[in-house]
C-alpha cells in the first residue's frame, strides 16, 4: 500500500490512528501533514537506495568491473574487485573453443571432451547442450561485461581471441541451420565437381557389385537435361585428385625450409607500415563514434530495445576484432606472412595427401587451391590458382638443386633425402638456383 492511499483512507475516516516504533499519528490536520511529511520521506530514501545501487553499477561498469559470481574459467579476485583467469578451468575454456574451431564437433562430443576434462554438471553427467552453447558463446572471454541483456567493455584479461570467438559463431550458426548434414561424412567430394558437358553438380552413390563389396562411385546429377556422361568410381576420383596435387606439392624438406625463412622475414620486418595503423585507427574511432550514435538514438527512443542490443553487441564484437587487427599490426605482423606461410603450408599439405588417403582434406585442398572443378570422360580437371600455378610451371627447377638461396648453402649426406615419388631428390652435387 503505498503513502497516498493511506492519506487518502485518513481523510476519508477510515483510518483514525496509526503507531509505529518512531512515530505515532492521530487523525487531526496537523497530523495529516506529519504523515505526509513522513511517507514522502521514506519515499525520498528508498528512490535514493535504488538511485545509489543503479549508480554504482553504473561506476562499476565504467571501470569495467565484474558485477557477481566469475563465470567459469574466472575467479573472483577481491582485490582487484574483478575477475582474473582461473589457473586451470581458463585452460579449459580455451581448449574448448579450440577444439570446437576445428569444425567437427557437436555438443554432444564437445560435452564429452569437457568430461574427460573433469567439467561435469553437478550430478555428474556431461554438461547439458545448452551450458555448453552457453559456454562457447559467453562473450565474457572476449573480455566484456554482461548487466542485464546488455554487453559492456571489461577491464579483465580475456580469454578468447576475437578471432578465435568469431570462427566458433560461424560454425555454430551453420550447425544451427539444419540442412545438408546427412550426406557430409558418407560422400567425402559431392558438391565439389560440376559435369564438364551440361554443368549439372556431380552427385554420390553406394552400390555394391557383384562380389557383393560395396563402393561408392560419383556421376553426374543430369538436373539440367539430358547428358551422355557415365559415373566414376570415388577411387578412381581420388587418384587422379592425388595426381594434380602431386604437381603442386613440395616435400618436407623443402617447405620446412621455406617456412624458417619466412619466420626470419618476419623478424627482421619491425617497422609496420604506419598509414595503416593511422587507417585502422581511424576506423575504430569511426565505429565507437557510430555506437555512442546508436546509444544515444536508443536513449532517445528512435529504436526499440531489441534492435539497440543486437546492434550494440555487433558492433562491440567487430570493434574488437578492429582493435585486435591493429594490435597484430602494431606489433609488427605484417599482412604479407601469413599469406606466404600459408601458401607454403598448403604445398607442404598437397605433398602429405599425395601420401596419405584423407578425402576430406584432399577435397578440402581442392576447393582452396583449385578453380572450376569439373569431371569429365570419367576424368576430374580443375584449374589451379595463381599462386599454385606458379608451383606447378617452376617445379622441375628443383629436382637436382637444393632448397636455399645462398649460393653458399650446400647439403651434407645426411641432410641428403628422398622425398617420396614425387621426384625431388636432393641428390648428387648441389647447384645454385636459377635466378
Ligand atoms: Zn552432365
Amino acid at each position: 500500500m503505498d503513502g497516498g492511499r493511506v492519506v487518502y483512507a485518513v481523510d476519508q475516516k477510515k483510518i483514525v490512528s496509526l503507531r509505529f516504533p518512531t512515530f505515532w499519528f492521530e487523525p487531526t490536520p496537523q497530523g495529516l501533514f506529519m504523515l505526509q511529511v513522513a511517507f514522502g520521506q521514506s519515499k525520498y530514501y528508498s528512490d535514493n537506495l535504488a538511485e545509489n545501487i543503479k549508480r554504482g553499477i553504473r561506476q562499476k561498469l565504467r571501470r569495467g568491473e565484474w558485477l557477481n559470481l566469475a563465470p567459469f574459467g574466472y575467479m573472483n579476485d577481491p582485490v582487484k574487485r574483478n575477475i582474473a583467469p582461473h589457473p586451470t578451468e581458463a585452460r579449459i575454456v580455451q581448449l574448448a573453443f579450440d577444439e570446437y574451431a576445428k569444425g567437427t564437433h557437436t555438443f554432444l562430443s564437445l560435452g564429452a571432451f569437457l568430461a574427460e576434462l573433469g567439467v561435469v554438471s553437478r550430478n555428474g553427467t556431461p554438461l547439458a547442450k545448452a551450458s555448453i552453447k552457453r559456454l562457447i558463446t559467453n562473450r565474457a572471454y572476449l573480455g566484456f561485461v554482461k548487466h542485464g541483456k546488455e554487453w559492456f567493455d571489461g577491464n579483465f584479461e580475456p580469454l578468447i581471441s576475437p578471432a578465435l570467438f568469431e570462427a566458433v559463431q560461424k560454425i555454430l550458426l551453420a550447425r544451427e541451420r539444419p540442412r545438408k548434414r546427412k550426406m557430409k561424412h558418407d560422400f567425402p567430394f559431392t558438391g565439389l565437381f560440376r559435369c564438364g558437358e551440361c554443368g549439372s553438380m556431380i552427385s554420390a552413390q553406394w552400390t555394391t557389385n557383384r562380389h557383393g563389396t560395396k563402393y561408392r562411385y560419383y556421376r553426374c546429377s543430369k538436373k539440367r537435361g539430358r547428358c551422355s556422361q557415365s559415373y566414376i568410381q570415388e577411387k578412381t576420383l581420388a587418384k587422379q585428385l592425388r595426381a594434380r596435387l602431386q604437381t603442386i606439392s613440395l616435400c618436407d624438406h623443402y617447405t620446412d625450409w621455406m617456412l624458417g625463412k619466412v619466420k626470419e622475414w618476419e623478424h627482421e620486418e619491425v617497422s609496420a607500415s604506419h598509414s595503416e595503423i593511422q587507417n585502422l585507427s581511424a576506423t575504430i574511432k569511426a565505429s565507437e563514434a557510430r555506437l555512442e550514435k546508436l546509444v544515444s538514438m536508443y536513449l532517445d527512443g528512435d529504436v526499440t530495445k531489441e534492435i539497440y542490443l543486437r546492434k550494440k553487441d555487433e558492433s562491440m564484437r567487430a570493434t574488437l576484432a578492429l582493435r585486435e587487427k591493429l594490435k597484430d599490426l602494431e606489433s609488427g605482423r605484417n599482412q604479407w606472412v601469413e599469406p606466404l606461410r600459408e601458401w607454403i603450408l598448403d604445398t607442404k599439405q598437397a605433398d602429405f595427401l599425395v601420401e596419405h588417403e584423407d578425402l576430406h582434406q584432399t577435397k578440402r585442398l581442392v576447393q582452396k587451391i583449385g578453380t572450376n572443378p569439373i569431371v569429365r570422360d570419367k576424368s576430374a580437371r580443375f584449374s589451379l590458382s595463381t599462386p599454385f600455378r606458379f608451383v606447378a610451371e617452376r617445379r622441375h627447377l628443383l629436382s637436382s638443386s637444393a632448397p636455399s638461396a645462398h649460393r653458399s648453402f650446400s647439403l651434407s649426406d645426411s641432410e641428403v633425402s628422398i622425398c617420396g615419388e614425387a621426384g625431388i631428390r636432393t641428390l648428387e652435387g648441389v647447384s645454385p638456383l636459377t635466378h
